[in-house]
């Protein structure tokens, strides 16, 4: 029986006194544990370990998006099917009321291509136990009551409440500008979260004095958080801007009242791996692979996620063992690709580096996307604070050249030819906002 005072207990006491020993030794309780319970309660889990030694967890195949998706109807371990579950999810997003539970359960649904679509799906117990996750962990400011707004992209099932002493509003981002900064004034929340490219928009709103609202914490999540954009939208707000790493399949990461992001160890159990899918150490950037131990109904075991990630080596100064994770560096097809000199091979360019070189390139830029079609070609479009003239547009593209030769040589790769746009970059707030993209070698590091 769930005792929720019992597991509020437990999840202050496992973050503040665990050990690395004491965090590992769980962790592999639980993966047996969950194991056990896949292979007997999921079809598709059954089938896929038939020839694997569940004591092995190491080499146990792993899955990702497209295998979850196409399997979904035998993986999950109550019955439903994919195409139920879809089409409540398109009546929902037609109707936009998040709130109703379909047989039970939980059903959201991601945006993206039709072929790209992922499911969320927890039962009322999953979506309790995520909650009181993130209400007793979340370091949230000491106030009488907090009011949350959250700007949410996409659906994300069990994070609306309305409680004595927290209140979460949504805040639909398909709305104007015009129109969420009007509600936002309407609701004057005292904490703010959203996707950083939000953010960023509503800082500028902010500077111009149309938002009046002024947070306690402003929470990022669902896109890579830059250090350029953290510091443009704490310093206009006047407050702290901390991390959030969240995805359909888990809850991953949140932060400590130090502003470090700790993974969610005793509910989550995270793997660093190379392109060989070796484990990488601690410092160096290589793919999260998520293993869930809350989600029993539709469970996630070594789901390969499309994000590269850095573990830092050092523990937070806040006392938690808890891993911390240094940087979410972004989707693999983010990553730049260098042709290596004198080789064939392929080298990778973490996009922070790039995003780097174009934004210290000049104080003009308001906007800019580059996008890499194959080692030899960058086009970079570019979107300029109004009556730049040519001259000086001359000084930027010279500038951005010149850190892109530093960052190519540094890596070792030959420096691309690049292309330069001036266009009108819109923001489409449905969208995931990608700066930097890769449209070849889609498999690379997979
Ligand atoms: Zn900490």
């Amino acid at each position: 029986m769930f005792n929720p005072l019992r597991f509020l207990w437990r999840v202050n006491n496992r973050f503040k006194k665990w050990d690395e020993d004491t965090i590992k030794e769980y962790q592999r309780k639980q993966v047996d544990k969950l194991l056990k319970f896949a292979v007997k309660k999921s079809q598709f889990y059954s089938t896929f370990y038939t020839d694997y030694d569940l004591t092995d967890f190491c080499n146990l195949p792993f899955i990702n998006k497209q295998l979850f998706m196409d399997n979904f109807t035998q993986l999950n371990t109550v019955g439903l099917t994919r195409e139920e579950c879809i089409n409540h999810c398109l009546e929902k997003e037609q109707s936009r009321d998040f709130s109703e539970y379909y047989k039970g359960y939980l059903v959201g649904m991601s945006t993206g291509t039709s072929g790209n679509r992922g499911i969320e799906f927890v039962s009322k117990l999953e979506t309790i136990m995520m909650q009181l996750l993130v209400f007793f962990r979340f370091p949230f400011p000491k106030t009488r009551k907090i009011h949350l707004a959250f700007i949410l992209r996409v659906f994300s099932p069990g994070f609306g409440h309305d409680g004595r002493k927290i209140r979460i509003t949504y805040v639909n981002p398909l709305d104007t500008m015009e129109t969420i900064v009007e509600k936002l004034n309407t609701l004057n929340p005292n904490l703010l979260s959203g996707p950083p490219s939000v953010l960023q928009v509503l800082a500028r709103a902010k500077k111009e004095g149309l938002l009046k609202v002024s947070p306690l914490l402003i929470i990022s999540y669902g896109e890579v958080l830059s250090s350029n954009v953290k510091k443009i939208v704490e310093k206009d707000f006047n407050c702290s801007v901390v991390e959030v790493y969240k995805s359909s399949e888990s809850f991953i990461a949140l932060p400590c009242k130090d502003g470090k992001l700790h993974i969610n160890e005793d509910t989550t159990f995270i793997e660093v791996l190379d392109k060989n899918n070796q484990p990488v150490k601690p410092g160096k950037p290589g793919f999260a692979v998520v293993t869930d131990f809350i989600k029993r109904k539709t469970p996630i075991i070594r789901y390969k996620l499309n994000d590269l990630i850095t573990i830092d080596p050092e523990h937070c100064s806040c006392g938690s063992k808890f891993r911390v994770i240094k940087q979410v560096h972004g989707r693999a097809d983010d990553i730049i690709l260098g042709r290596k000199i004198n080789s064939d091979e392929l080298q990778f360019i973490l996009p922070d580096y790039i995003r780097r070189s174009i934004i210290s390139s000049s104080e003009y830029i308001e906007e800019y996307n580059v996008i890499q079609t194959s080692p030899e070609n960058l086009t970079i479009k570019l979107q300029l604070s109004s009556n730049v003239e040519t001259l000086v547009k001359k000084d930027i593209e010279g500038s951005i050249q010149q850190n892109l030769v530093s960052i190519f040589t540094k890596h070792e790769s030959e420096v691309p030819e690049l292309e330069f746009l001036y266009v009108s970059l819109k923001q489409d707030f449905d969208k995931k906002l990608r700066r930097i993209q890769r449209n070849f070698e889609k498999d690379f590091l997979k």
